[in-house]
């Protein structure tokens, strides 16, 4: 589910007035739309009182670290780091940045803590269905089976004294798209405090970012995007101060073909998109990284799975929207997300 941050505390008079230029400490919000990094578009607002170089600075120090993510971690790009790691796949580890590495690691965590409903080693699955592409179509049942039997995360060497990665077998591949953006989220933050700034939004194409609650000292009210193409209202009202809010959704990236829509969240066990009953997972947690990689594997396990994976991990919550528009959170959550969509109920077990 794409979100988007509503901005209902601010004048329209604030939104419009443009930072006053030069040196003088001035109240934000400062905002940057930054369109390409990673595939979205990702708009950095800031609350706190700045010079506009001063903000002008942490823009573009963020900026430049999302096109260094780009080019790291996409697998389409001939010598990136994760390109490295497929073509010597069956031949040889490839060293890759500890960056890299550190990313490769949680998403390896994840994998083995879905039981594989997360599988970095979904590459060839995604290269096949390749969703998203203009001419994307549903593939053979042959091609299907053969990429499925390269995808195991069970495979992967990683050697963390070497900051090496292994795929065994000839044409094995990671992918990273399910887990990139939260690293992203995690980077935005890690820059703006650098640049001692404390209050402030990311959002980067659905993958929110909070720090520090709103300088007024309450929270932040994020609106959920409801888990439908084509729609642009909100499911509900999130209530959070500090951390990432991460949605995963089979309408955000899919094709059509004789009536029947193929979404981008792959099912490793059956080679095809994941058909597990949610419209859209939303996982919170302070981590942006694993809350990203987590919200991929609800999206798979589905509401039963999904929801017993994240009770049992500390300092994650969960919003799951089932295809019979009916929300469950896990406990921590309850009170600090309202539904605001009429169309929506709350499931049984909230
Ligand atoms: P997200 O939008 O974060 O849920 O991630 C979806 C993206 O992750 C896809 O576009 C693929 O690049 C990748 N992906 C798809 N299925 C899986 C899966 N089962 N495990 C890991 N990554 C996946
Ligand atoms: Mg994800």
């Amino acid at each position: 589910m794409k979100l988007k941050t509503v901005w209902s505390y601010l004048s329209a008079a604030c939104l419009f007035l443009p930072p006053l230029a030069g040196c003088a400490p001035t109240a934000g919000p400062f905002v940057r739309t930054l369109d390409g990094p990673l595939g979205t578009v990702t708009t950095a607002t800031i609350y706190d009182s700045l010079s506009a170089d001063e903000a002008e600075q942490a823009f573009d120090a963020l900026y430049e670290r999302l096109m260094e993510i780009h080019d790291t971690m996409t697998a389409f790009t001939a010598g990136s780091d994760i390109a490295r790691v497929g073509e010597a796949s069956g031949v040889s580890p490839a060293e890759v940045s500890g960056d890299t590495f550190a990313v490769i690691q949680t998403a390896q965590e994840v994998s083995v803590l879905s039981g594989g409903a997360f599988d970095i080693t979904i590459g060839p699955l995604v290269r096949l269905w390749d969703i998203g592409a203009p001419n994307a179509h549903v593939p053979l049942e042959e091609e299907i089976q053969a990429a499925r039997l390269l995808v195991d995360y069970r495979t992967l060497v990683m050697d963390d004294a070497r900051q090496s990665v292994f795929l065994p077998v000839s044409g094995q591949r990671l992918d990273l798209g399910g887990i990139a953006k939260g690293h992203a989220g995690d980077e935005a933050a890690r820059i703006l405090e650098a640049h001692g700034i404390e209050h402030a939004i990311v959002d980067l194409g659905g993958n929110i970012i909070l720090r520090g609650g709103k300088p007024d000292g309450g929270p932040w009210r994020v609106g959920l995007k409801t888990p439908v193409a084509g729609e642009t209202g909100y499911l509900g009202i999130l209530s959070l101060s500090d951390g990432a809010v991460v949605t995963s959704g089979g309408y955000q990236r899919f094709f059509e073909e004789d009536g029947i829509t193929y979404h981008h969240i792959l099912d490793p066990r059956t080679g095809r998109p994941a058909a597990a009953g949610l419209l859209s997972v939303t996982v919170v947690c302070q981590s942006s990284t694993r809350a990203d990689a987590l919200s991929t594997a609800c999206f798979v396990l589905g509401l039963s799975g999904g929801k017993a994976l994240i009770e049992g991990l500390d300092g994650a919550e969960g919003i799951f929207v089932t295809e019979e528009k009916q929300v469950y959170l896990t406990p921590g959550l309850v009170g600090l997300f309202s539904l605001t969509d009429e169309r929506y109920t709350w499931g049984a077990a909230r």
